[in-house]
């Protein structure tokens, strides 16, 4: 039986971090630049709490400037926007993280548009998401969908055009500048969302699958065209006996195994390289803000 390619996240990330790496020495001594990236959390959310963990320490073992602000949930809005606009103006930091979600009495858009264009490292800002949509070279990208694309491109050797691409989702964080990507790759692109009529039909016509909707297994075997690639985006937390959990993504794995040509695994695939894309953007924000190029 037809058993798909597993494309191994990790490696590709580990691969990326090595070529951050690399990069940040030789701007180090060339310019005595040192790349530094601030990342604020609000509260106590635990699966945060371990992103920035992560962020902190893969930022530290690049050779970055690492620096955290964790903020009590009783902390104002002003608080916050007080706390980025110092940020904007710090010299040591070159590229900004509001972690999300925040507390609901913070208005997340309010804190994204704060974020200096500049240091929008993880590419949510309005004139960043504009860039990407304008197909404006070197825009700062939101970087789940970015590592999604390096991926994808590696898988296909760099061509991706005339591919008949589905993105399933359309939040500003994955579906949407996912889409806009793959539309730069010149792929033939569809986005699926809640309203998409008959999903299994329109699923069945696509020769690249990125599911970013956050419903565990949600992407059957028999959704899937013999030999596509399926990139599966969903972080679904399930429960399971004695109250532990599971992670799964948006795709049946083992179904889908049988069927696409290539397929990420959750965890393990698009997820590691998300935090890669977030170092490799802040020093190719580093190089703008210090007006030196960048060999990334
Ligand atoms: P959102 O909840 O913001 O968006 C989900 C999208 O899925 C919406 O556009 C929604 O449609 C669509 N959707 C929901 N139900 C269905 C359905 N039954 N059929 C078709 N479409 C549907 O999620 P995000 O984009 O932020 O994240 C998506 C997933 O990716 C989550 O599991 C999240 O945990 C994960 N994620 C993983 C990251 C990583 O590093 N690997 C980073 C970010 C997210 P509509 O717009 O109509 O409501």
């Amino acid at each position: 039986q037809a058993t798909a390619h597993i494309i191994d996240g990790k490696a590709a990330a580990r691969r990326l971090r090595e070529t951050v790496a690399i990069e940040v020495s030789r701007l180090q001594q060339a310019h005595g630049l040192r790349p530094g990236l601030a990342v604020v959390l609000v509260g106590q959310d635990p699966a945060s709490d371990i992103y920035v963990r992560n962020k902190g320490r893969q930022t530290n073992e690049a050779g970055m400037l690492s620096r955290e602000y964790r903020l009590d949930a009783s902390v104002s809005e002003a608080e916050v926007l007080e706390l980025i606009d110092t940020l904007n103006r710090d010299p040591e930091i070159h590229g900004i993280l509001a972690q999300l979600p925040m507390p609901a009495h913070i208005d997340e858009q309010r804190v994204i548009e704060t974020i200096s264009p500049q240091k929008d490292v993880d590419g949510f800002h309005p004139l960043n998401a504009g860039e990407l949509a304008n197909g404006t070279p070197g825009a700062l990208v939101p970087c789940t969908p970015l590592g999604c694309l390096f991926m994808l491109r590696e898988h296909f050797h760099g061509d991706l055009s005339g591919q008949n691409a589905l993105v399933i989702g359309r939040s500003n964080i994955v579906g949407k500048p996912m889409a806009q990507l793959l539309l730069q790759e010149s792929c033939t692109v569809t986005i699926a969302h809640s309203r998409t009529r008959d999903l299994p039909a329109v699923c069945r016509r696509a020769d690249i699958v990125v599911a970013a909707v956050g419903r565990p297994e949600m992407v059957r075997g028999d959704w899937v065209a013999p030999g596509a690639v399926v990139m599966d985006v969903g972080i679904n937390r399930l429960p399971v006996e004695g109250g532990k959990s599971r992670l799964v993504g948006d795709v049946a794995f083992d179904e889908v195994c049988q069927v696409a040509s290539a397929i990420t695994p959750v965890p393990g695939g698009v997820g590691p390289m998300t935090i890669a894309c977030l170092l490799r953007n802040t020093v190719i924000a580093a190089c703008r803000q210090a007006g030196v190029s960048c060999e990334l």
